[in-house]
């Protein structure tokens, strides 16, 4: 038995399944299915279309790269089964007692500025909704912003509005803009979401990549209460 199994323990969702539950409300991320097998891995990748991204699929692993187990832009069968036997040996040695379920096969995304939106539930305010954008600045620089679920439109135009990186969402030196209105429309789906499901403990989308027409989480990650 893995020790996600234990009773009453709060469970963690893999990317696949977590994908799936979000497609299911509307939430567009980048869909992920799962390969249990290299052959798979590799018949999966061919039918999708390269370039694919490989993320080893495990209820115990939360930091997927950490572990070595996302390898992005894979152009080919070839580079496909390599990175499917390098994922498989770095989590053998890393995470020995992980239960490995195979790996998850999605499309790689052309680049986007990268946001986040989190929710983690305060004991006294319920579900809370946080909003930053991707990568160093929120690893270093924390800057975020919170609302309390449930959110209106308003709430989520200004959480996005208040974070320092704003204006890089504006786009800068020549970069394209985010949408804004995708944004907002993403940030108050999430909302209605954990609103409608109090089965859900904690939720990631880190990150999403924002783009001119439209944002799509790349990584997703649900709790579920044990
Ligand atoms: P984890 O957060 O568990 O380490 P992620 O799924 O977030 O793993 O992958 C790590 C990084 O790889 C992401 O922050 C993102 O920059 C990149 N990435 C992940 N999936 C894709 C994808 N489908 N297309 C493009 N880049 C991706
Ligand atoms: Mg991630």
């Amino acid at each position: 038995m893995s020790y996600s199994q234990t009773l009453n323990q709060p469970r963690l969702l893999t990317e696949v399944e977590s994908k799936e539950l979000l497609t299911q409300w509307g939430i567009p991320v980048v869909e992920a299915k799962l390969a249990r097998t290299k052959k798979e891995a590799i018949s999966l990748s061919k039918e999708m279309g390269f370039p694919v991204v490989l993320k080893i699929s495990s209820p115990d692993i939360v930091h997927k790269s950490d572990a070595g187990g996302v390898k992005l832009g894979l152009v080919n069968a070839t580079q496909v089964g390599k990175a499917y036997t390098e994922i498989m040996s770095s989590i053998k040695e890393k995470y020995p007692q992980a239960q490995i379920q195979g790996v998850s096969v999605q499309k790689m995304a052309p680049a986007g500025i990268e946001v986040i939106i989190g929710m983690s539930k305060d004991p006294q305010f319920g579900p809370v909704l946080m909003f930053g954008l991707g990568g160093v600045l929120v690893e270093v620089l924390k800057d975020v912003s919170f609302r309390i679920v449930p959110l209106t439109r308003r709430d989520a135009s200004e959480m996005i509005k208040e974070i320092k990186g704003y204006p890089v969402l504006q786009g800068y030196r020549g970069k394209e803009p985010a949408n804004i209105t995708a944004l907002e429309e993403l940030i108050v789906k999430v909302s209605e979401f954990v609103e409608q499901n109090p089965q859900i403990k904690e939720l990631d989308l880190n990150p999403i990549f924002a783009y001119k027409d439209k944002a799509i989480a790349v990584d997703a990650r649900v709790v579920l209460e044990g």
